[in-house]
């Protein structure tokens, strides 16, 4: 497969503030509902949490500006955290925060699986994603997907370090068996292994590039998914990579770039970092009510569902116990929706 280019154009960077009392333009008032936000029952158009809003820590007078509602469509694509915050590594700009003794929202079992997709197909899912933490760590993971894959494109996202031999002749048995596809996607964090341990730990890059390269000897094609570095341009970061790849032996490198996002263990590390200026501090009507993955998708775990998979561990990501009391609109207070909004990225394969 050639290589894979998925972020869609930058829209360029966002315009600039305009003071309080910001509108929402038309994107945002279709978007409006009279359901309340996550934590605020009965509530219309309730402010986000405090913490979230002002994301620039610019001096504010009057009231706050009102963040666009991100209305939602039909649901897409379901995030399954089937790990938990479950991970064999302990990331320093992990978004999710896991690690080995990180248990805030626990593995999901086949029975919570089975539950929650038998919800999402009764509202149309096309797609399931599995993540943790590090699925491969689930010990249900191998039902998990064979329940699903009959039904719809599985993508399992990993750090890449836990691939046995009989594991990945599994993978090549369910690609070879099943309707639709299984992709898997493996993080790296930087073109060299220095750079990637610094995140990962050391020895995570050679293990990350063994189980590369076992995949790519048994036929399978993973995605590889690169974070960006802020000061990179894209189309040369990702000819970088992929030149790296192709030197490691993954031969037909398929490449997703992601932009840092200040959140978790990466927001600590960041520390005093001016955060991406606030989303409601976009000008009226140049809102798109169909730029954004939370539009159609929705990620749940152990403790409920969430607006998106980069919001599951972060206060007022919460959106409710069942998916179909989830299908609202959703305030993009959050200072990552200005980071989603100015890179145009999806966490999906194709987007
Ligand atoms: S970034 Fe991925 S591999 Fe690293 S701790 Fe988080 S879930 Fe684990
Ligand atoms: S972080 Fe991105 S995907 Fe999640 S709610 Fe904000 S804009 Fe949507």
């Amino acid at each position: 497969m050639p290589h894979e280019m998925t972020r869609q154009s930058p829209p360029g960077p966002l315009p600039p503030r305009f003071g309080a009392g910001v509108t929402n333009g038309p994107g945002a008032a279709e978007g409006t509902s009279p359901e309340a936000p996550a934590g605020a029952p009965g509530g219309t158009a309730a402010p986000a949490p405090a913490s979230l809003v002002a994301a620039d820590g610019a001096a504010r007078t009057g009231p706050a500006p009102i963040p666009p509602a991100q209305p939602f469509h039909h649901l897409d694509t379901l995030w399954l955290q089937v790990a938990g915050t479950l991970c064999n590594l302990a990331c320093t700009h992990c978004f999710v925060t896991c690690g080995p003794h990180e248990d805030r929202h626990a593995m999901m079992t086949l029975a919570d699986v089975r539950a929650r997709f038998d919800e999402a197909r009764a509202l149309g899912v096309n797609e399931v994603y599995l993540t943790g933490g590090e699925p491969f760590l689930n010990p249900e993971l191998e039902a998990i997907v064979e329940h699903l894959l009959p039904h719809v494109p599985v993508t399992i996202l990993t750090n890449g370090t836990l691939f046995t031999r009989a594991r990945i002749a599994w993978l090549v048995q369910c690609t070879a068996r099943e309707r639709h596809s299984l992709e898997l996607r493996v993080s790296l964090d930087g073109l060299d292994a220095a750079a990637h341990d610094a995140f990962r730990g050391p020895g995570a890059w050679l293990r990350t590039l063994d189980g590369l390269r076992a995949l790519v000897a048994a036929g399978l094609l993973p995605i590889v998914t690169v974070t960006q570095p802020e000061h990179m341009e894209a189309r040369a970061f990702a000819a970088r990579c992929t030149a790296v790849l192709r030197a490691e032996g993954i031969v037909q490198p398929r490449l997703k770039l992601l932009p840092m996002f200040r959140l978790g263990r990466e927001a600590v590390r960041r520390g005093g970092e001016p955060a991406p200026a606030s989303l409601a501090d976009l000008p009226p009507g140049s809102f798109d009510a169909h730029r954004l993955q939370c539009g159609s998708c929705r990620a749940v775990t152990s403790r409920g569902v969430y607006v998106c998979p980069l919001l599951v561990d972060e206060p007022g990501g919460r959106m409710a116990d069942t998916l179909a009391a989830s299908l609202r609109p959703y305030p993009l207070a959050h200072s990552a929706c200005a980071t989603c909004w100015a890179t145009g990225m999806s966490c999906a394969n194709h987007g």
